[in-house]
């Protein structure tokens, strides 16, 4: 029998409303395979602050290095906004992404059939997007030294620095390349070289490592277009190329394109452990109402079957699974679905398909 291990960090806010559906999707897999889930949970964000005065412990942190993978909700909230900087949900979230050095978040964004008409944008701008932003995890501004501010009060200077190494662009560049060879064989890089030196040197290893993926096609465009296009024409996008922030927004605005933010995972990949996590944050303004959309987090365990598990067909059926609901006319209210469910009813109706599905594939095997 196969076990595999895994951590799970519920975190703040709506985190351990989304975790629980995870949980209970990955018992009922289980229960129809052979694979075992030995799942062990963790505080983190915030709830460990609270707890541990660090938002991550070096017991969490050693746990998450010893698994097969990560399960992670969201951090933050604001009772923690006032924290000093070292000690805020948010870095022990950058602290755990550079630990396990997941240099690589990809993002996918696409429609589920029955969202056409739910994204603010129109059906027929968004009705083709199918697209994954890659994005650089572990560097640029977010993680560059010097960082902070220094000064007397009236004459005080803050200070962010925008780093990449070469090897840093190049290995996330072959993520993008590689990712790009397996779908419609396009990547765009997006930065911001027309000002900033560091975009141009990211440009120019971005095309040295091209050189190596002659079957993939290649355009670089400006942050600022790309922004402009992902809302006025998405369905060019295969593969998006960015470094830490860029990749931030640019993913955001792709929620958009979706329908809403709740509907989209993402996993981090790299050195150490994976992460998988939906791409939203803690949604305090909606968190212990049950009405927090759960489909990003079981997106998210979907693509921990594919990434991690080797298991591509498991991740298939959450998917469907996923899409059937949502075609059926179900959802939670962020996406004014028919019927609208709770958190907990729609998670329950995903978990019954998979059950299903994976029982009648068992029996139609033996
Ligand atoms: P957010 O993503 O938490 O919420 C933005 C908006 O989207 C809110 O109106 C929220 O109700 C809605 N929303 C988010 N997820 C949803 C879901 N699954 N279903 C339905 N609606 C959903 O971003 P924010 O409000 O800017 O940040 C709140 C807190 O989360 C902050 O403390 C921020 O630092 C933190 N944050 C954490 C992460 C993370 O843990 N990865 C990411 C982003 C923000």
């Amino acid at each position: 029998m196969d076990t595999k291990n895994i951590v799970v960090l519920p975190g703040d806010g709506v985190g351990p409303e989304i975790m629980q559906p995870a949980v209970n999707l990955l018992k009922a897999i289980g229960e129809v395979s052979d694979t075992r889930f030995s799942l062990k949970e963790y505080d983190f964000g915030g709830k460990s602050v609270d707890a541990n005065g660090s938002p991550l412990s070096s017991m969490a942190l050693e746990a998450c290095k010893n698994a097969d993978a990560v399960l992670l909700g969201a951090v933050g909230g604001p009772q923690y906004d006032q924290l000093p900087p070292d000690i805020r949900p948010e870095q022990g979230l950058l602290q755990l992404r550079s630990e396990l050095a997941t240099y690589c978040n990809l993002r996918p964004a696409r429609l589920y059939s029955g969202m056409e008409t739910v994204s603010t944008l129109k059906k027929q701008i968004v009705e083709k997007t199918d697209l994954v932003v890659v994005r650089e995890l572990t560097g640029g501004l977010y993680f560059g030294e010097p960082a902070g501010i220094q000064g007397e009060k009236g004459q005080r200077i803050a200070t962010n620095a925008m780093v990449y190494s070469e090897t840093e662009i190049r290995r996330i560049a072959r993520q993008a390349f590689q990712l790009a060879e397996v779908r419609r064989g396009h990547v765009t890089s997006v930065d911001k070289s027309d000002v900033v030196e560091v975009s141009g040197f990211w440009r120019q290893i971005v095309d040295e490592t091209a050189k190596d993926y002659p079957n993939v096609q290649l355009r670089h465009i400006l942050m600022d277009t790309a922004a402009m296009k992902l809302v006025s024409e998405p369905s060019v996008f295969d593969v998006i190329l960015t470094s830490n922030m860029f990749g931030d927004i640019l993913s955001d605005i792709a929620a958009t394109l979706a329908g809403s933010i709740g509907l989209l995972p993402s996993t981090s990949l790299g050195e150490g452990t994976p992460i998988y996590e939906p791409v939203h944050g803690s949604a305090p303004d909606i968190a212990g109402q049950n009405i927090v959309n759960p489909i990003g987090m079981l997106a998210s365990v979907a693509m921990m079957f594919r990434y991690s598990f080797n298991q591509p067909e498991v991740g298939l059926c959450i998917e469907e699974a996923i899409g059937r609901v949502l075609a059926d006319g179900f959802g939670t209210a962020d996406i004014s679905p028919k019927t609208k469910v709770g958190t907990m009813e729609l998670s329950e109706m995903i978990i019954a398909i998979v059950g299903k599905r994976l029982s009648d594939q068992n029996a139609s095997r033996n």
